[in-house]
């Protein structure tokens, strides 16, 4: 039986002071002509310097493209149907095999993606321990942060690029340890040991048992420094010197917008995000020109307003790689079907005949009860 001033909270070990070491303070770091807002964590953002390409002319019109709408057979329609319900734990597949199909109608439909490949730089200062690394600062005037050849190992692939930027690196005294290579203990505030955590400094338990854990003493040495009352510093490990310098993030970043033409089939358009249409159009370059003589008015609307968005979004704050554009013509078929003198609906899209059926006559009890 515990007595109430032997309460857990009196028996847990300490814990270790989570705080971190202090910031670095000014002066740390050198003034780097063409760096000026660089910060520890991370900076603004670096303006890429004006185009040098040339802006795009229009491309003459499309050609007719091809208008005959793709649509799928009876047979067709059904083996996807029934692949479907079979695809269901819980569906009994009698109407997909039985049910009767009544009519079938075609709501294809024109999807629009304009994906624009940029390319950010940004800079922060850094640190590391000094081991005798290359120290270069001032050898060399520094290039300018989009004067540093990076590459990106793809177009239109995320990717992310961290580059130091030479001519920045040099030697300073710590400023967590001011150069020391040691800094006090925080768990014991120097002194090496502390109250013994189970007698709480008495050196006896349970009246006169001697405490086995300090033997009596009421203090015991302090874990983290192994008594020492000192630690490494954590920020130099011990080597009292830093190396300082520049680091250059690169970042490549596809950003890809779509844009569905509206169909009122009945299908919700979130199904389309799954399938792949017929490749009506598509068009890679440095920047692509809005599409023209494209026969539904609501791509071409839709192509007008995203290109200028896109250009105006990521021309600014980054530098513009390449650009994609395409027309796909996603087949979408609404059947009706009757079975047991029901009548239901499904739709077949996409190039893959994916199914959605909403009223499907025949799940099973089981899922509703879960
Ligand atoms: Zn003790
Ligand atoms: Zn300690
Ligand atoms: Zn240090």
């Amino acid at each position: 039986m515990y007595s109430p001033d032997e309460s857990h909270a009196m028996y847990a070990p300490p814990v270790a002071d989570p705080s971190a070491p202090s910031a670095p303070p000014a002066g740390t770091f050198d003034n780097v002509p063409g760096y000026e807002g660089t910060m520890v964590g991370g900076g603004g953002f670096l303006p890429p310097p004006m185009p040098t390409m040339p802006m795009p002319m229009p491309e003459p019109g499309l050609a007719q493209p091809n208008w005959n709408i793709p649509s799928i057979t009876e047979d067709t329609a059904r083996e996807a149907f029934i692949m479907f319900a079979s695809s269901k734990c819980c569906y009994n597949s009698s109407p997909a095999r039985e049910g009767v199909i009544t009519r079938m109608d075609a709501f294809n439909t024109y999807r629009y993606r304009l994906e624009t490949f940029n390319e950010s730089r940004s800079t922060e200062w850094s640190q590391e321990p000094y081991n005798g690394q290359p120290v270069d600062a001032f050898i060399q005037a520094v290039p300018g942060p989009w004067d540093i050849p990076a590459q990106a190992p793809g177009l239109f692939k995320d990717h992310t690029q961290v580059i130091r930027v030479p001519y920045t690196s040099s030697v300073k005294n710590c400023y967590a340890c001011v150069g020391m290579g040691r800094s006090p203990c925080k768990d014991c505030a120097g002194a090496g040991n502390k109250v013994c955590w189970v007698c709480n400094g008495s050196g006896y338990r349970h009246g006169d048992d001697r405490c086995s854990h300090c033997s009596g003493r009421g203090r015991e040495n302090c874990s983290q420094c192994r008594g020492q009352g000192s630690k490494e510093c954590s920020t130099c490990h011990g080597r009292r010197q830093i190396l300082v310098f520049i680091n250059l993030n690169v970042k490549w970043t596809n950003h890809i917008d779509v844009y569905v033409v509206e169909q009122n089939s009945g299908l919700k358009v979130g199904n389309l995000s799954k399938v792949s249409g017929k490749e009506m159009h598509k068009d890679a370059q440095y920047l692509v020109y809005p599409v023209r003589g494209f026969p539904d008015p609501a791509v071409v609307g839709a192509s007008e307003r995203l290109v200028r968005e896109h250009q105006a979004n990521y021309s600014q704050t980054s530098r513009i790689l390449q650009q994609r554009q395409t027309i796909e013509l996603i087949p979408i078929t609404r059947v009706g079907y009757m079975w047991k003198g029901k009548s239901c609906v499904y739709f077949v899209f996409g190039n893959e005949f994916k199914v959605s059926s909403e009223d499907y006559p025949a799940t099973c009890c089981c899922c509703s009860v879960l």
